[in-house]
């Protein structure tokens, strides 16, 4: 089944940090074809002026809602929140897409690229996993530092199984 992936990217993400994002997505995902959409502009109604950070769950919403066919991935430039938490490097919804933000990610496409994968993973039914893997949970930026950027046997087996 050919999935589609459209990567959304707001004007504010420096392009020297995605240039080699579809190429590593192709490879781990079973995607066929990726559009990238630059220049797209965050909705304000997204931001928390009191927090000065975005929504992710109203981004992610809003980055659906953009969408017309397969899976969406939102990169955006500002620090986000989702209600409980003092910061999130992404939210995902399974089947539907994700956003991710590089805020915390220290200009660093090797760790842009972790996080996307991460919460791709998510999208294509991935939960969080102990083992070395991609997929464990990070609550802080020293832990996603630390975690592996690849996927373990299991999750690699249960991706190859998602579609
Ligand atoms: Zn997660
Ligand atoms: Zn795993």
């Amino acid at each position: 089944m050919p999935v589609n992936l459209n990567i959304l990217v707001d004007p504010d993400v420096s392009h020297f940090l995605t240039m080699e994002l579809d190429q590593h997505l192709m490879e781990v995902f079973p995607v066929t074809n990726i559009d990238v959409l630059e220049s797209v502009k965050l909705p304000i109604t997204c931001w928390n002026k009191s927090r000065r950070q975005y929504n992710a769950h109203c981004l992610l919403a809003f980055a659906a809602s953009h969408n017309s066919s397969g899976i969406v991935m939102l990169i955006f430039s500002k620090d986000a929140f989702v209600s409980g938490l003092n910061f999130v490097f992404g939210v995902a919804s399974r089947g539907v897409g994700a956003v991710v933000s590089i805020y915390r990610l220290e200009n660093d496409p090797g760790f842009l690229k972790k996080e996307v994968t991460h919460e791709l993973g998510h999208v294509f039914g991935l939960e969080h996993c102990t083992l070395p893997c991609v997929m464990t949970f990070s609550n802080s930026v020293w832990e996603a530092r630390l975690k592996s950027s690849a996927f373990c046997e299991k999750c690699s087996r249960q991706l190859k199984q998602a579609f």
